[in-house]
């Protein structure tokens, strides 16, 4: 057996106005080349880049809503390296200070985000029949003609490669994760997570089939078996612990969610508060953050300290929260042994299987977990299989243009490296690239012929000056932070709390920020109907099936919608005040969708009605009982569905134009 280990490096290009280091606009996807363009994206000699502030801004955002901490001071490095789409021979990238640093998502540690420039965009003709083509590893594209490029059509087929600018300075992030990710699927939750953040920030679009997002998996496996000690912070002062130490693995990760959901509030509060105030400030911070969010807790909780099970005093813990995990709030230069064994102490007095000290005094926050090792083998334990092996080889596999992609190039590596090690031969240190079509990885370069990149810092570009203390905030932080919306992690809670939704149905109605937005509109109408019960599941399913059915099939998003929110609702409330069947509010919604009219007016224009007389419906009713005995023993039997069996009948016999709950009504009568 082998642990798979997984890194990911994400590229995201920003959606600004204008490119990284000039006014050029921001526009990749412009058809016509070499349009935007200017002397400093083409790399002329002796031109001055400038740093784009709506770029930095939107990475400081993204940076915040992933709980990270903002660099007060950041700057500029120069990346060497020559590729024929980087005419300056140098990237303008950031090395050694990074804009972001820390930070957590889908529970996977985020190691930086920092900001560059996108590289032109190389276009291959096709090749010559049997002439040798330029290599490389960039997208090839062959649907545009050589007419469109006003290039000698005679040209295209000697396999020449032609440079597009466009691209060449657009601002760029990149995003690097720790090696946290222990699988292909977590892999593309973490990309969906943060194509989603992205988009609801509006920072980019981030299409991975455009090339908005790009994805770089770092892979690689090691054996499970001897493990070697390593000075995780995980693992308290072990020769402290009792007997029962060899039975705890330490493989685990206690209460995963919990602690990394918490660990994003206590970044948060470093990152408001900063590192300059007492312990106090720190609590009351971080009581106000759990109350915000809905976290239980008790502050200060009184336990008895004893001695050889004898109670001799009591002391005092910060917080306790949710009854599972104990946290002590420190503000020193760091958290010594002493710390640790006093919080594992703790936890073991009052019983519960997680601590964690949280240091606020340096600029980066510093925290431990301690594993209650009577509880390290529990349910509440979770896989992890980190840090207590060394780390394998890793490979890097690039080329991963959609989420597909993503799964199945980590997939297919994993297994590659599994038969590698079973063989008995040694993973190479490379770099590999998906193959779609042959759906494998093949080798680009390896370790021997890496990069030295050279990096040194920009000489043409200031360092960046972010500290809020120092009162020379160019950029508003806190301006940026209240930009940010509701994100998507509580937006989906929120949904499930408020609307009383399915955690699927949260999820998927908040997968798009418009598409929430026009649920939530919508509900807030609904609720003004006097309906029996406010069913804001039928409200969502008629979102997310019926309506998203119609959206795609006539590739309408959200904002080009005709119908409102309110239409929409109105719609769904005749439906639950059993005004309209289902039937019917089908066609009626495929016509307020092309009409945009409300639905009330296109049943009166259509001559759609419900068919509310009771005699009629009586008839109905009789003749259904008559044709289906069966179903009326059953109903009689106490079959629950029998009854909507004939309810169904009873529909179909008015083509739909019938109320379900009148009928319902009258089945019930007769059948007494
Ligand atoms: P490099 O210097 O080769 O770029 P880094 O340490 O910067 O390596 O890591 C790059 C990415 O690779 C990060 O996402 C990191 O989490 C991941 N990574 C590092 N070591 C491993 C490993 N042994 N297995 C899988 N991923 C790894
Ligand atoms: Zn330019
Ligand atoms: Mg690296």
């Amino acid at each position: 057996m082998y642990l798979p280990t997984i890194g990911l490096e994400i590229h995201i290009e920003l959606k600004t106005a204008t490119k990284m280091f000039c006014g050029c606009k921001n526009n990749p996807e412009e058809p016509q080349p070499n349009v935007n363009v200017c002397p400093i994206c083409l790399a002329h000699p002796g031109t001055l880049p400038v740093p784009n502030r709506e770029a930095i801004g939107a990475v400081l955002k993204l940076g915040m809503a992933l709980g990270g901490t903002i660099a007060e001071r950041s700057h500029f490095d120069r990346k060497s390296y020559f590729y024929p789409d980087l005419p300056k021979g140098y990237q303008i990238s950031q090395y050694e200070e990074p804009l972001v640093t820390g930070g957590i998502l889908n529970g996977v540690r985020i190691t930086r985000i920092h900001l560059e420039e996108d590289t032109a965009r190389l276009i291959h003709s096709a090749p010559r029949p049997n002439g040798d083509r330029i290599k490389t590893n960039k997208k090839r594209i062959f649907d545009r003609n050589s007419v469109e490029f006003g290039v000698d059509s005679s040209a295209n087929d000697s396999g020449a490669t032609y440079v597009d600018f466009n691209r060449a300075g657009v601002p760029l992030m990149e995003l690097v994760t720790e090696p946290d990710v222990k699988n292909a699927r977590e892999a593309v939750q973490f990309a969906a997570g943060l194509q989603r953040i992205v988009r609801y920030l509006g920072i980019s679009d981030g299409d991975m089939e455009k090339g908005h997002m790009r994805v770089e998996a770092n892979v690689s496996i090691r054996p499970n078996g001897d493990r070697i000690e390593t000075n995780a912070s995980i693992r308290p002062n072990s020769d402290r612990i009792e007997a029962n130490s060899d039975r705890m693995n330490d493989d685990r990760i206690v209460l995963k969610d919990e602690s990394y959901r918490l660990m994003g509030l206590l970044f948060e509060v470093q990152n408001k508060l900063g590192s300059v105030y007492k312990e106090k400030n720190y609590q009351d911070a971080i009581e106000e953050v759990l109350k915000r969010e809905e976290i239980s807790y008790e502050r200060e909780k009184r336990v008895p300290l004893k001695l050889d099970g004898k109670a001799i005093s009591d002391f005092f813990v910060d917080f306790l929260i949710d009854g599972k995990i104990l946290l002590e709030v420190k503000a020193t230069k760091f958290i010594t042994q002493e710390d640790i064994r006093q919080v594992l102490r703790y936890i073991r007095e009052v019983n519960v299987p997680l601590g964690i000290v949280a240091n606020f005094r340096g600029d980066k926050l510093e925290y431990k977990r301690v594993i209650n090792p009577t509880f390290a083998q529990d349910s509440v334990g979770f896989d992890r299989n980190s840090s207590a092996s060394p780390l394998g080889t890793k490979v890097e596999v690039k080329n991963l243009n959609s989420f597909k992609a993503v799964h199945d190039a980590i997939e297919h590596e994993l297994e590659r490296q599994e038969h590698l090690l079973e063989r008995g031969e040694k993973i190479a240190q490379e770099t590999r690239g998906w193959n779609e079509k042959k759906g494998v990885t093949e080798s680009q370069r390896s370790k021997e012929s890496a990069h030295d990149y050279r990096y040194f810092p920009e000489p043409d570009i200031p360092p960046l000056d972010l500290s809020a203390q120092a009162g020379l905030t160019k950029w508003d932080l806190e301006k940026l932070r209240q930009e940010i919306p509701e994100l998507p992690e509580a937006k989906r809670r929120r949904f499930e709390a408020e609307f009383g939704l399915a955690p699927e149905q949260a999820e998927l109605i908040t997968e798009d920020m418009a598409f929430a937005d026009y649920f939530e509109q919508a509900a807030s109408e609904f609720k003004t109907y006097s309906l029996p019960t406010t069913d804001y599941q039928l409200l969502c399913n008629y979102l997310t099936s019926d309506l998203r059915g119609l959206m795609n099939e006539k590739g309408t998003d959200v904002t080009g919608l005709k119908m409102t929110p309110e239409h929409f609702a109105h719609l769904v409330a005749l439906v639950a005040e059993g005004k309209l069947s289902s039937r019917l509010a089908k066609d009626l919604l495929a016509k307020m969708f092309e009409t945009g009219e409300d639905p009330e007016i296109i049943m009166k224009e259509s001559g759609v009605r419900v068919i509310g007389d009771e005699s009629e419906l009586d008839k109905i009713v009789g003749e259904v009982i008559k044709k289906n005995p069966k179903a009326v023993g059953d109903y009689k039997k106490g079959k629950g569905n029998a009854l909507q069996f004939l309810v169904g009948q009873a529909m179909a016999n008015t083509k739909g134009q019938a109320s379900p709950e009148k009928l319902r009504g009258l089945f019930e009568k007769k059948m007494k």
